[in-house]
């Protein structure tokens, strides 16, 4: 089981450890480990009973030096706000790595969605709209969805907005359903910049995904897209686990059709074509060329990464190595693309979305998936680049110099006022 981490503390340390590698002033760092503005709030909510709940939710501004501020609303019963504020520094990172333009933000509603009524979500997520009203827009801060959000959230997010602005303002939120202003390719967008991310590193260590051995931890969105499609490249993907455990096929598994027998029976776990079931920790263990941890944040703590025996690690999830992880895989010479790079194929894709809200003008599906390669491709390269220019022991180091030299240009080039 993983330790207790505190995930505001990883994110300052990141950028600690990226710090020796940037010509920045000690003031200049530490408004970079911090967000500019966070706000709490709470909600009084009528439930179907007549009673009243109030349910705590958050949205932090992290940083908005590069563009309006960016990221996605959670609910989930462990929220709290230094998760959020953790959360919306990697959004920044993140979007300055793939040199989109827009900040880093983050939102979460504490709350357990499995304990209310869609009607009860609505009116949460119809009051959370509304207290955030007066910070969000298409031009300050533009939601999305993350954990425990979809569509449906976007939609009545979207609406809410719409409703008390009186106008239409689809570039509110991303991640809408194609019929309310949603983009074609945005839900397989983070599946897709796993794929894209995994053939990028594979290239660069002269070595071929295709005949790869993967394991893919977690059969959510993220990781059941990106075994689909590491699948399609070419590659084994020999294992993938969920959180009722794992299976194995030494042959490769059929990923469509484990994926179409978790939808039907809610688990990966009794797929006839396995040769055995395993635990995640014999998952994270197997012995494989590339691991794809797309589950949660803090997936492999020390000692997992002591038993990991992939050479390659893409994390399709946000944050799944504590920093005692990241360590000591880099210690073994595993070489690790980070979070802010592999996974940043949904943002991307939700700024496509954007654009298209703005010019209303729907793209291609074919388009939208061009123009993520170009975005991703483009992204790796400048990585390895700082990465063997200025040496750095880790990938993910690489990124953060780039980030924080992007968002430290966009700061200085505005000047520090009032
Ligand atoms: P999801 O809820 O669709 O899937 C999560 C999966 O992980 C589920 O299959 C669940 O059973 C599994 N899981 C949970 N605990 C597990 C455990 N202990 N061992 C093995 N499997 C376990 O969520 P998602 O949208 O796929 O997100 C997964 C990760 O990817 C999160 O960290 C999220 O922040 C990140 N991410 C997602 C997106 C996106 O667009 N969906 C974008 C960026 C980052």
């Amino acid at each position: 089981m993983a330790e207790a981490v505190n995930p505001f503390e990883s994110l300052q340390e990141q950028i600690e450890d990226a710090a020796s590698y940037v010509d920045a002033s000690a003031g200049e760092l530490e408004r970079l480990k911090h967000p500019q503005r966070v706000l709490e709030v709470n909600l009084a909510v009528e439930r179907d009973d007549g009673s009243v709940a109030v349910v705590r939710g958050y949205r932090s501004q992290y940083n908005g030096d590069r563009g309006p501020y960016k990221g996605g609303i959670r609910y989930h019963s462990n929220d709290t706000r230094d998760e959020v504020k953790a959360l919306s520094g990697w959004m920044t990172v993140k979007c300055a790595t793939v040199d989109i333009p827009y900040g880093g933000a983050k939102g979460g509603i504490a709350i357990e969605p499995a304990d209310y009524s869609p009607a009860e979500l609505e009116r949460i997520t119809r009051a959370y709209a509304t207290e955030l009203r007066p910070i969000v827009g298409p031009d300050r801060d533009v939601p999305a969805p993350d954990v425990n959000t979809g569509q449906r959230e976007m939609n009545w997010f979207k609406d809410t907005y719409e409703t008390l602005e009186g106008t239409t303002a689809p570039g509110v939120i991303t991640g809408k359903a194609l019929s309310s202003g949603g983009s074609a390719g945005r839900v397989e967008a983070t599946g897709r910049s796993v794929m894209l991310a995994s053939r990028e590193v594979f290239d660069y260590l002269d070595r071929d995904l295709a005949g790869a051995t993967v394991a893919v931890q977690g059969y959510g969105n993220a990781g059941s897209v990106a075994a689909r499609l590491i699948d399609e490249a070419g590659a084994d993907v020999v294992a993938v686990s969920d959180s009722s455990g794992g299976i194995y096929a030494a042959g490769g598994l059929d990923t469509a059709a484990v994926k179409a027998h978790k939808n039907e029976t809610g688990s990966v776990l009794g797929y006839a074509g396995a040769d055995e079931e395993i635990t995640n920790e014999d998952l994270l263990a197997a012995d494989v060329d590339l691991l794809v941890p797309a589950a949660l944040e803090n997936a492999i703590d020390g000692d997992l990464a002591g038993a990991v025996h992939a050479d390659v690690i893409v994390e399709a999830a946000n944050g799944p190595l504590t920093p005692e992880a990241d360590d000591v895989l880099t210690a073994s010479d595993v070489t690790v693309v980070p979070d802010v790079l592999a996974n940043a194929g949904g943002v991307t894709v939700s700024y496509f979305e954007w654009v298209q809200n703005r010019q209303r003008f729907a793209w291609t599906e074919a388009r939208v998936n061009d123009e993520l390669e170009r975005v991703i491709s483009n992204a790796f390269e400048g990585l390895v680049r700082t990465h063997e220019e200025r040496d750095t022991p880790k990938l993910r180091i690489a990124a953060y110099v780039v980030a924080i030299r992007r968002v430290l240009e966009a700061a200085r080039e505005g000047g520090i006022w009032p």
